[in-house]
C-alpha cells in the first residue's frame, strides 16, 4: 500500500460526528469541523469540557467514523490496517496495559504490532529516555501513573512516527515529571515529528506549541499561531498608581490592593490620565504593555460563543 504525502498531516474537512445516545436519538459533538495541521508542527487543541476535542482526534485517528466529512492522515484515508498507521502514534489520557507484564513486556508486545523489526536496543535506548531503565521489571500494577504515561511515551516512540496524537498528556503529573516531559516533547518537536495534544494546562500550552485550534460546542471558534493568539496588545497599557475613588472613566480598574490600584487604558489615553494622578496627587507605580495569555482567548472566545 502507498502513502500519499502531503504538507498538511493531519486534516478534517466539513467533519461532523454523532453518537447514539438512545433509541434513535443522536447527539452530535462535532459539527461541521475544518482543521489542518501542518507537518512539523506542535499543535493544541483546546476547549471547555466536552467541546469535543477528544472526539475529533479520535475521528481523526479513525477511531470513530464520522456522519459527515473526511479525515485525512499524512494524506491518507484513516482505515483498519491502513500502512499510515506504522507512522503514526497516540496516547490516550488513561492508557490501559495489561496488570501482569513488566514495563519492558509491554515495550516488547508494542513492538511485535510493526512490521519493522524493533531491536531490544532501541526499546532499551526508549526506556532509558523516559527514565525508566532501572524499571523495565516492574509490573503494571506496580507503576505510578507518571511511570505510566512515562511508558506509554516509550511505547508511542518506538517506531519513530512522523505523527504523535497526545489526549491530556500531562494530567496529574508532578513539577518534576512535567519538566522532563516537556524536554521529551521539545525533542521530539526538533526531531521533526509533528505533535497534536489535547490540554487543559494552558501554560504548557503556551511553552510548547506554535500553534491551536480552540474548541466550542463541537466547532472551531480560532485556530491560529500561538504568536498571533498571546503576546503583547497593540495600544492597551497597564498602569499602577496610588489608589483613589474616581479614576476618569476612560481608565479601568482591574484591581485594587494596599492603597494601589492598577488600571488599562488605550494608548491616546495615557497622557491624560498620567496628568490626572499629578493632579490628584497620586503616586505613580509603573506602566506595561498589556499581555494576552492563552487563558484570556480561551475564555473570551467561549464566553463570546455561549
Ligand atoms: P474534555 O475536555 O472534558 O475531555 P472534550 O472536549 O474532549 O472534553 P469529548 O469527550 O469529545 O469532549 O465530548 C464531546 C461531547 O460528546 C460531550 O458532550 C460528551 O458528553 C459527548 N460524548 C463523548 N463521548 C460520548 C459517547 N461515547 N456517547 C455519547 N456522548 C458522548
Amino acid at each position: 500500500m502507498t502513502m500519499q504525502n502531503n504538507s498538511f498531516v493531519a486534516e478534517a474537512s466539513n467533519l461532523r460526528v454523532c453518537y447514539r445516545v438512545g433509541r434513535g436519538r443522536y447527539f452530535e459533538a462535532v459539527r461541521g469541523m475544518d482543521l489542518k495541521v501542518g507537518r512539523g508542527e506542535f499543535f493544541a487543541l483546546l476547549g471547555p469540557n466536552g467541546a469535543g476535542k477528544t472526539t475529533c482526534m479520535l475521528t481523526m485517528l479513525g477511531f470513530i467514523a464520522p456522519s459527515a466529512g473526511e479525515v485525512r492522515l499524512l494524506g491518507n484515508r484513516p482505515e483498519p490496517g491502513a500502512a499510515v498507521y506504522e507512522k503514526v502514534a497516540y496516547l490516550p489520557e488513561e492508557p490501559l496495559y495489561p496488570e501482569f507484564l513488566t514495563v519492558r513486556e509491554v515495550m516488547e508486545y508494542y513492538a511485535s504490532l510493526y512490521r519493522a523489526r524493533i531491536t531490544a536496543g532501541r526499546i532499551g535506548e526508549l526506556l532509558e529516555r523516559l527514565g525508566l531503565s532501572n524499571r523495565s521489571s516492574f509490573l503494571v500494577r506496580e507503576c505510578s501513573k507518571g511511570m505510566r504515561q512515562r511508558l506509554g511515551i516509550a511505547a508511542c516512540m518506538l517506531n519513530s512516527p512522523d505523527l504523535y496524537f497526545f489526549d491530556e498528556l500531562t494530567r496529574g503529573l508532578d513539577p518534576l515529571m512535567l519538566r522532563s516531559l516537556r524536554e521529551v516533547m521539545k525533542d521530539l518537536h526538533r526531531s521533526g515529528a509533528t505533535i497534536v495534544m489535547n490540554s487543559h494546562m494552558l501554560s504548557e500550552v503556551e511553552t510548547l506549541c506554535t500553534s491551536a485550534a480552540i474548541m466550542n460546542k463541537g466547532k472551531v471558534v480560532r485556530h491560529d499561531t500561538l504568536n498571533n493568539l498571546v503576546g503583547r496588545m497593540e495600544g492597551r497599557f497597564m498602569v499602577e498608581t496610588g489608589d483613589c475613588p474616581d479614576f476618569p472613566e476612560f481608565a479601568q480598574v482591574s484591581a485594587r490592593d494596599n492603597g494601589r490600584a492598577v488600571m488599562e487604558v488605550a494608548r491616546e489615553h495615557l497622557t491624560a490620565l498620567l496628568e490626572f494622578c499629578d493632579r490628584q496627587g497620586l503616586e505613580f507605580y509603573g506602566c506595561r504593555q498589556k499581555t494576552r495569555t492563552l487563558e484570556d482567548i480561551v475564555c473570551d472566545l467561549v464566553e463570546d460563543d455561549r
